[in-house]
């Protein structure tokens, strides 16, 4: 019997995905273009994912019948969505192999579990202190202000987040935010962003994407950019160690990102982890040998791993809905992709949203190129052209 749990799940089975967003989206054809059938739970009659999917269960995460529906069509789940209910995962995982767990995505929902889990893991994060009660508020140490304070759940692109610098400042923003379970993080001097994404199958096997350098702007990740030397060859060890450790820690099965700051000093702190894809991992698509989508549909089917190959320098540049909205024009207005395509190595990836709005993910241009130095001459005429 032990044989036969852990034979894979081959292509021609059905894949299950909870959650229609964009990363849904670009799981389902991974999983298609390896001859896996499809289906997606979301209740947006809609969602990008479920607009490619041979199956698209239009009910909410925690629906019962739309559970079971799912668990009677599917030979394995994953989800694609942060936020969906670890519950629902665990109900999936009585009667489906489901990766990541439900216990695993828990952890990554709450962001001072998450902590505890980087400080079980020796591996260092911001100082930090947990804010549930006004007795912590009133006991929280000076040497964490400046600080940003955070909720602990469903945060995201920077939202559920504020600036503080000084205890009266951090007293109203608990309040602005309904006085809900917050962490205190200091406020750090960042160089640089990094992340790194490692996928872990069901034998424990391990495999890492390269480091990724990031870009954010106002919270939201907006350039990527990976190649050979890309973050100094120590801390990248460092990142790679990092991550390893936190997946292992979770006895994590699947894709899991983890991002990290580098601090002006060069020590490397970890930020946070996502337990999916991640929009960091989406050059891979394009210059990568195996992408981090086709990592997941590997991971949760017991398929073997392999360690992704670089083949050229990357650059992703997201594509939020603001370009829709060029010099502040109340009409949306189809970016030029035409032009964008006329340049070498350029990738489009559109998510097939009905609406654009600002700082809503619209899709990303992947740019790819024998050198760093011709990704960067490509992403910057990119820009010119769509900004
Ligand atoms: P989200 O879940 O919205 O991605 P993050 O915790 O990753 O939230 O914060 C978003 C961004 O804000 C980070 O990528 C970083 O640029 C900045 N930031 C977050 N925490 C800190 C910190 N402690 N010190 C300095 N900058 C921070
Ligand atoms: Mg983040």
């Amino acid at each position: 019997a032990a044989g036969v749990m852990n034979a894979p799940i081959l292509p021609g089975a059905t894949l299950g995905v909870l959650g229609g967003g964009q990363l849904g989206r670009m799981f389902v054809h991974a999983a298609q273009s390896m001859g896996y059938f499809t289906a997606v739970l979301d209740a947006d009659a809609t969602s990008p994912a479920g607009l490619v999917s041979h199956r698209h269960i239009r009910t909410g995460y925690e629906d019962p019948q739309g559970l079971a529906e799912l668990a009677r069509l599917c030979a394995a789940v994953t989800t694609e969505f942060e936020n969906v209910p670890a519950a629902a995962l665990q109900t999936l995982a009585l009667t489906r192999p489901v990766a990541p767990a439900g216990e695993a995505v828990a952890i990554a929902q709450d962001r001072a579990a998450e902590k505890a889990h980087f400080v079980r893991c020796g591996v260092p994060c911001a100082p930090y202190a947990e804010i549930t009660t006004p007795a912590q508020l009133a006991a929280v140490d000076a040497s964490l202000l400046p600080g940003i304070l955070k909720t602990a759940r469903m945060g995201y692109d920077g939202k559920g987040q504020a600036r503080v610098r000084t205890p009266a400042e951090l007293a109203v923003a608990w309040d602005d935010m309904g006085r809900v379970a917050c962490v205190l993080e200091k406020m750090l001097p960042l160089a640089h962003e990094c992340s790194v994404i490692v996928a872990r199958g069901r034998d424990g096997s391990i495999v890492n994407l390269p480091v990724q350098r990031n870009l954010h702007r106002d919270g939201i990740l907006a350039v990527t950019e990976v190649h050979a030397g890309n973050v100094p060859a120590s801390q990248a060890q460092q990142a790679v160690a990092a991550a390893q450790s936190v997946a292992q820690g979770l006895d994590y099965v699947g894709v899991l990102c983890v991002e990290f700051f580098v601090l002006e000093d060069g020590s490397l702190v970890v930020n946070e982890i996502a337990p999916r894809p991640h929009n960091s991992g989406h050059y891979s698509q394009n210059a990568l040998d195996v992408s981090q989508f086709e990592l997941q549909v590997r991971c949760m089917t017991g398929l073997p791993l392999v360690q992704p190959r670089q083949h050229s320098a990357a650059i992703m540049l997201n594509l939020l809905g603001d370009l829709w909205f060029k010099d502040g024009t109340a009409a949306a207005s189809t970016p030029a992709w035409d032009q964008v395509l006329a340049l070498p190595g350029v990738h489009l990836h559109l998510y097939g949203k009905a609406e654009a709005k600002p700082a809503r993910k619209m899709g990303h241009l992947n740019i790819t190129a024998a050198t760093p130095e011709q990704a960067r001459a490509v992403a910057l005429q990119a820009a010119a052209i769509l900004g």
